[in-house]
């Protein structure tokens, strides 16, 4: 199958942002698991939502000025650029940011389409308009991700899946075409996918 373009999810896969979900639950007042973005989209407009998204944009405003970038990433994208092979980025975090930390880490993917451009993963609007941008066919583009909405994500988009688990499988892995431990291995993996 010929491959025009990887898509990236950006936290926790071509970042380490240190986002901590747990803690940003307990700030929330949120249950353990609770979904967040969808708890809070839910909220009446008010002080608690406005509390809500005050908190969110807190701890991700942290996370851009701390991320850095995840071993072999930079690598893998210069492989890709030498294959003319496309990059983008769809991810649940907010525009801002996404752009602070795409500017301090100098990483140049296009089109890069966050929450507040796209209804947020597992819905598939986001990965579909990136292929409709590039011209190609979902079955022509990939999606890597480290969470299970990432998968759910590809999968509704009828696109193959790549799950970068660098610590431990989780029990979702299964659901992913293919599993990614280190992007040091990415390169590799490119040549059995094209
Ligand atoms: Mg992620």
């Amino acid at each position: 199958m010929p491959l025009c373009g990887v898509i990236f999810d950006l936290d926790g896969t071509l970042v380490d942002s240190g986002l901590d979900f747990d803690a940003i639950r307990a700030d929330l007042d949120f249950a353990p698991k609770q979904l967040i973005l969808e708890t809070v989209d839910r909220l009446p407009a008010g002080a608690e939502k406005d509390r809500c998204h005050a908190v969110l944009r807190k701890h991700e405003l942290r996370g851009a000025q701390r991320a850095t970038l995840m071993p072999g990433v930079a690598g893998f994208l210069e492989a890709l650029a030498e294959r003319s092979i496309r990059t983008g980025i769809l991810t649940r975090n907010s525009r801002e940011s996404t752009d602070i930390t795409l500017h301090r880490l100098q990483l140049e993917l296009h089109p890069v389409l966050t929450r507040d451009d796209v209804p947020a993963k597992p819905d598939p609007a986001g990965l579909l308009s990136i292929c409709k941008d590039w011209a190609c066919g979902p079955s022509e583009a990939i999606y890597v991700g480290d969470y299970l909405f990432d998968i759910q994500a590809g999968q509704n988009a009828n696109m193959r899946t790549v799950l970068y688990a660098p610590a431990s499988l989780p029990e979702y892995a299964h659901l992913a075409d293919h599993t990614l431990r280190s992007f040091h291995d990415a390169t590799q993996l490119l040549d059995q996918l094209v």
